[in-house]
């Protein structure tokens, strides 16, 4: 890094992967939104492993632009890395989150600055609909939602998602926090400061599909509730209760009346019933303690969250040619 450059006050930070037709039409549309905002900005695109070009269209926009930086992974490690890695390097007063698929109208940025401006640490938008998702994709994410308000420790605000400005002092204390199981909007609640939602629209995907696969989200989903709650590992003891209270009863009910009555018929179905029923359980809570164990084996591995493969931008180190 060049200390010699002013840094910033605007830093947007772009996660991408697989967005190569994106690029032109979104840079031609954010630019000019922040152009009007009359501050001095950078934009730092977090290319996720692309395998379509997305980085040589961005170095290449970047050759005449010294505002764009960029990173580039080398593999695809998922947005909620990329975000982490983009907050690394960012060097504005206030950063912002926005996709690369214009899913995410630029124009809003002018009223998160302004808010931003009126003493807000973090202006977050709030999806008005979800027009533009399927209806089980809805119901699934109305559905984690609301597992997440019982069982999470934090409450996460209606709506919120990645599309933020967050000041300095919020990005210092994200970047303290970390874990590798990264559930952002979880993180974005848990370190608190004053926040304020903007309303927006959240328009149709301007090129490509949608980079997250129903199990992608299901990981996700996962990542989000095993990180900020601890209540399906304590289910199981109250599910354990529950069952063996009434086995002792009926064990001690089962032997008074066999030595008052003598041995009936044997129960095999109600015996092979329960055998199913009761390894079912206890395979369910193994898996969930699995579930938090492989989580804690990630954590001790200690491994970096993201490699950085290339980087572009006025300041970054020109890539190393071969046989040079
Ligand atoms: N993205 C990413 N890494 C991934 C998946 C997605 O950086 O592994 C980026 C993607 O390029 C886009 C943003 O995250 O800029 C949101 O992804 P997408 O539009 O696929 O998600 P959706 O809008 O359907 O939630
Ligand atoms: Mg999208």
């Amino acid at each position: 890094m060049n200390p010699a450059a002013p840094s910033p006050v605007l830093t947007v930070l772009v996660p991408a992967y697989n967005e190569a037709e994106n690029i032109g039409p979104f840079l031609a549309r954010l630019i000019p939104a922040l152009e009007a905002l009359g501050r001095s900005f950078e934009i730092v695109l977090i290319d996720d492993g692309s395998a379509d070009g997305t980085w040589a269209r961005w170095t290449e926009a970047s050759q005449n632009d010294p505002r764009l930086r960029g990173l580039k992974f080398s593999r695809n490690f998922g947005k909620e890395i990329a975000i982490a890695a983009g907050l690394d390097h960012a060097r504005g007063e206030a950063v912002i989150l926005i996709d690369a698929d214009l899913q995410h109208p630029p124009e809003v940025i002018a009223d998160f600055v302004h808010e931003w401006e009126q003493g807000y640490d973090v202006v977050y938008g709030v999806r008005q609909d979800r027009g533009t998702d399927s209806a089980l994709r809805k119901n699934l994410t109305q559905l984690f939602y609301k597992m997440f308000r019982t069982f999470g420790e934090i409450p996460l605000p209606e709506g919120a998602g990645d599309f933020r400005l967050m000041d300095r002092k919020v990005v210092k204390a994200l970047r303290q926090l970390g874990e590798r199981a990264r559930f952002s909007k979880g993180l974005y609640a848990w370190v608190g400061f004053e926040s304020k939602g903007v309303p927006f629209v959240v328009a149709e995907r301007a090129a490509g599909e949608s980079k997250f696969s129903f199990r992608k989200l299901f990981r996700f989903a996962f990542d989000g509730i095993t990180s900020f709650s601890t209540l399906p590992l304590q289910l199981w003891t109250h599910a354990g209760i529950l069952i063996s209270v009434p086995a002792l009863a009926a064990a001690i009910f089962f032997l008074i009346r066999t030595m008052m009555q003598g041995t009936d018929v044997p129960g095999y179905a109600s015996l092979i019933v329960s055998v199913m029923f009761f390894s079912g359980v206890q395979l369910i809570s193994l898996g969930v303690i699995g579930g938090y164990v492989g989580r804690i084996f990630a954590e001790v591995k200690r491994r970096p969250l993201y490699i950085v493969a290339e980087e572009s931008g006025p300041d970054a180190e020109p890539p190393r040619r071969r046989n040079a």
